[in-house]
């Protein structure tokens, strides 16, 4: 009966999502899932016109449910507001998978509700509160038009074990199109022959920068993909950061800063840029001295903030992913598990060390 955190909270990003995806949000509120948040009402406030939003949405952990509620006099239907964003009353509620999987077997006839509703108080994860508290803007596809030219390879980042061997690389390609270039980017492998198309062993890149960082106590940076680890050795610092971008990085990954002194998370200011940031900070909690998560003040990334003229040193915190000093409590347990993070299971031509 373990609870699984990683349901948990997941009405209320679904419906959020929903939300905003068909343009009734950014919401309006503290951003806190379980207060009242107001977006505009699918269906009585949905003719393109200005209102002051009357939809309320807040999430209940004790029901594991995310409530929604139209406030006008009109107090329209549950249903038909979660119709008109695509979803249906019982995506008001968190589903476990597995569980609802198994409800007519193992938990007998209980509903789903009962079962959910063990769920734990504390739902958030940081990123999705971060989340939340930025309102984001829906991201709109930019048209790029018609494709008016061939793909073309505009940087290859070639990622190395720290001998210096090669063991893959990340192809950034740029296909020209009427309105603008699309980025695209692929992985091969090589195996000491030969590349083959395929992704390759879990790697920061630049291991040589997260090594220095190890031995010297200098701050590490880990950005979201090359183009902005580029910016920040340029800008002179150490840096590092996984292949393929947001959501890529493993508790491999965080192996190899393992020790380090403090490392700087850089996170991109959209949701998966969060999300992303989150991961890759919970990863190294406990085993680094200590973890900042910052983003740029102008634009979304690294490049931007640089590009705006600002220091790499003018970053600012992301609010609930960035606790400075967090670690401090903590340093004592973190000289500790250094020798159970040699797990026998990862017989480690991997680590450094
Ligand atoms: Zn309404």
């Amino acid at each position: 009966m373990n609870p699984q955190p990683e349901y948990a909270g997941r009405s209320w990003r679904v419906i959020i999502d929903a939300l905003e995806s068909h343009h009734y949000g950014p919401g309006k509120g503290s951003g806190q899932p379980e207060a009242w948040n107001r977006y505009m009402c699918p269906v009585h406030e949905g003719d393109g016109a200005h209102h002051t939003p009357s939809l309320g949405v807040r999430y209940d952990p004790r029901q594991a449910k995310t409530i929604v509620r139209c406030f006008s006099g009109t107090r329209c239907d549950d249903a038909e507001v979660m119709g008109r964003i695509g979803l249906r009353v019982r995506d008001m509620w968190d589903r476990l998978p597995e569980r609802a999987r198994n409800s007519g077997t193992s938990f007998g006839g209980r509903s789903a509700t009962t079962t959910a509703a063990r769920t734990p108080r504390q739902v958030f994860s940081r990123a999705e509160q971060a989340i939340l508290a930025a309102h984001f803007e829906r991201p709109t596809k930019p048209d790029l038009g018609a494709q008016i030219g061939p793909a073309e390879v505009a940087d290859t980042y070639v990622y190395r074990w720290h001998t210096g061997q090669v063991e893959g690389a990340v192809v950034r390609m740029h296909t020209p199109h009427e309105h603008g270039t699309a980025k695209s980017f692929f992985q091969k492998h090589w195996t000491g022959t030969e590349w083959e198309n395929t992704g390759f062993a879990p790697l920061p890149w630049h291991l040589g920068d997260v090594r220095e960082a190890l031995d010297t106590g200098r701050e590490l940076y880990v950005c979201e993909g090359e183009k902005d680890v580029q910016r920040a050795r340029r800008a002179g610092q150490l840096a590092t950061c996984n292949a393929m971008g947001a959501g890529k990085w493993t508790p491999e990954h965080a192996k190899w800063l393992r020790g380090a002194g403090r490392v700087i998370v850089v996170a991109d200011r959209d949701r998966a840029g969060y999300r992303h940031a989150g991961k890759v900070a919970d990863s190294l909690e406990g085993h680094v001295g200590e973890v900042r998560v910052l983003q740029a003040r102008d634009g979304k990334d690294l490049s931007d903030h640089l590009d705006a003229g600002h220091g790499i040193d003018e970053l600012e915190p992301v609010r609930y992913l960035d606790r400075p000093g967090f670690q401090h409590q903590h340093q004592h347990q973190a000289a500790a598990p250094a020798s159970r993070g040699r797990d026998p299971s990862t017989t480690d031509r991997r680590r450094a060390r």
